[in-house]
């Protein structure tokens, strides 16, 4: 079927309208009317070829929500008109340890929402800033949330799940004090979780006028990173530190507000090296320097049901989908309160 998407022809153009087509649905497949796609950071360093390996055109979107209009006759689990989500991940191998353990994620054959080989065209996956997406049914996820949340609930499936599978696994909850850095899409998700979780929050901002508004996220402080006395005020404080920056920076000022066996988790991605940390920072507190990606399929529901239960969603600001490369500029800025969200519905206009 041939439906509307904006997206990229080159890396140094803007975005723009195209059509596009998807596959009639297979046995195991769900086919979604996308109601809302969140704008993720990764949507521009892919469109713009900052990682490599990019594939034209690139249709972004790994932040779906929508409803279910179709599906194939082996799909037992879902209905028409069931509201579901998509995140990063539309297919894995579902052989291998890690997909057995549903770390989907770190399958290495993971197919990505977008710019992943497939056998579809044109070739490689294209996502969610389109109007449909048809997707096997182990890698769609049950919405729980009322209705008129849905365009919150849209960048959990990429915001939501970057930062819940870390916080889970380093195993945040009362009594642990926990950093944020960086207060965009992934940020502040990252503390309105830790905050549900139970821990101590503080969060972490080059922005001076995020200050006032993330303690309403729920940071119990805020830190503007720039202040040198600010920082030193947490030394050697931290259980773990969340890193969700999207730009090389100086990761030795923030491992040295961890205490002894601390750890620091990277989950931002800027295409260039970060600057530390020094070895003598590791060594000297025993300290750890980590990385994570996205969130396996069973932990994406079991953080979904966790928002649902909680009244969690993000903070979004609303756009049509021609305001779309504004955003990435505003973004680019830092000036993100907290997710750009594209009203599909737009897409036809
Ligand atoms: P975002 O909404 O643009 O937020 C990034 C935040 O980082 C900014 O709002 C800003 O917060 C801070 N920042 C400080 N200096 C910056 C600079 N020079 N340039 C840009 N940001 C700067 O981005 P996002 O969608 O949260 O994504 C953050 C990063 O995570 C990206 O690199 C993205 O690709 C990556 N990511 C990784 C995964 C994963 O699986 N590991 C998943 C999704 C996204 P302040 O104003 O508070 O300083
Ligand atoms: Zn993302």
């Amino acid at each position: 079927m041939n439906i509307k998407a904006i997206g990229a022809f080159s890396p140094t153009q803007p975005l723009e309208a195209m059509d596009i087509s998807r596959r009639e649905p297979g046995p195991h497949d769900v086919q979604i009317e996308i109601a809302y796609c969140g704008v993720c950071h990764s949507d521009i360093h892919q469109v713009r070829a900052q990682w490599a390996g990019t594939l034209y055109p690139c249709v972004p979107g790994h932040e779906i929500v929508g409803r279910v209009v179709a599906m194939g006759n082996h799909v037992k689990q879902y209905a028409t008109g069931d509201l579901v989500g998509v995140g990063c991940i539309v297919d894995s191998c579902k052989h291998c340890a890690d997909c057995d353990e549903g770390l989907e994620n770190y399958c290495d054959d993971m197919t990505g929402t977008y710019n992943f080989p497939t056998p579809d065209a044109p070739g490689h996956t294209l996502g969610g800033y389109s109007q449909q997406i048809v997707v096997h049914e182990r890698y769609v996820l049950r919405i729980s949330h009322p209705q008129e949340q849905l365009a919150g609930v849209a960048p959990l499936l990429c915001a939501g799940i970057t930062t819940y599978s870390p916080l889970r696994h380093w195993q945040v909850g009362p009594g642990k004090k926990v950093g944020v850095v960086g207060i965009g899409g992934l940020g502040h998700m990252g503390i309105k979780l830790a905050h549900a979780m139970g821990a101590q929050v503080v969060a972490f901002t080059t922005s001076e006028t995020k200050r006032d508004a993330a303690r309403l996220l729920g940071a119990d402080e805020v830190v503007v990173s720039r202040h040198a006395d600010e920082m030193a005020a947490h030394s050697k404080s931290f259980d773990f530190i969340l890193n969700t920056v999207a730009a090389p920076h100086n990761l030795d000022a923030f491992m040295s507000l961890l205490k002894r066996d601390g750890t620091m988790t990277l989950v931002g991605a800027p295409a260039t090296p970060h600057d530390g940390p020094e070895v003598f920072n590791l060594i000297m507190k025993r300290r750890s320097l980590a990385g994570s990606m996205i969130g396996g399929i069973p932990q994406t529901q079991e953080m979904l049901d966790f928002c649902a239960a909680h009244g969690i969603v993000a903070d979004i600001e609303l756009i049509r989908a021609d305001q779309i490369n504004e955003a990435y500029e505003r973004m680019l800025r830092g000036d993100v309160h907290y997710r750009f969200v594209i009203d599909n519905a737009t897409l036809s206009a």
